[in-house]
């Protein structure tokens, strides 16, 4: 069954498993094709880097990486808790998410 999630950019996210389990963050990019998204100061990884240049640190650097959605709740603005999204189509015919905790559109 394919799970029904929608996340967009800017949406706040919840972690629901793994070791970033409980942390909140931004999302940063969504990518559709392999169901996954940046969140920000989630699921870091890190990388070694050599310096580039003369008198450039090299070292390890953290940066996000891509999570499954599976992992993650959107957090609705509204009630602030993470939820399920449902849609739903107003009068004008315009398709929008709603909070299936307070109701609310997000
Ligand atoms: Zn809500």
């Amino acid at each position: 069954m394919r799970k029904k999630f929608r996340i967009k950019r800017g949406d706040i996210v919840q972690v629901i498993s793994g070791d970033d389990r409980g942390k909140r963050g931004k999302v940063l990019r969504v990518f559709p094709q392999e169901e996954r998204a940046i969140v920000e100061g989630v699921n870091f990884v890190r990388r070694h880097t050599r310096p580039r240049r003369m008198g450039e640190a090299g070292g390890i650097i953290e940066k996000e990486a891509p999570i499954h959605i599976s992992n993650l709740m959107l957090v609705c603005p509204k009630c602030n808790q993470p939820t399920r999204v449902g849609m739903m189509f107003l009068e004008d015919g315009t398709k929008v998410r709603y909070c299936k905790k307070c109701g609310e559109i997000i």
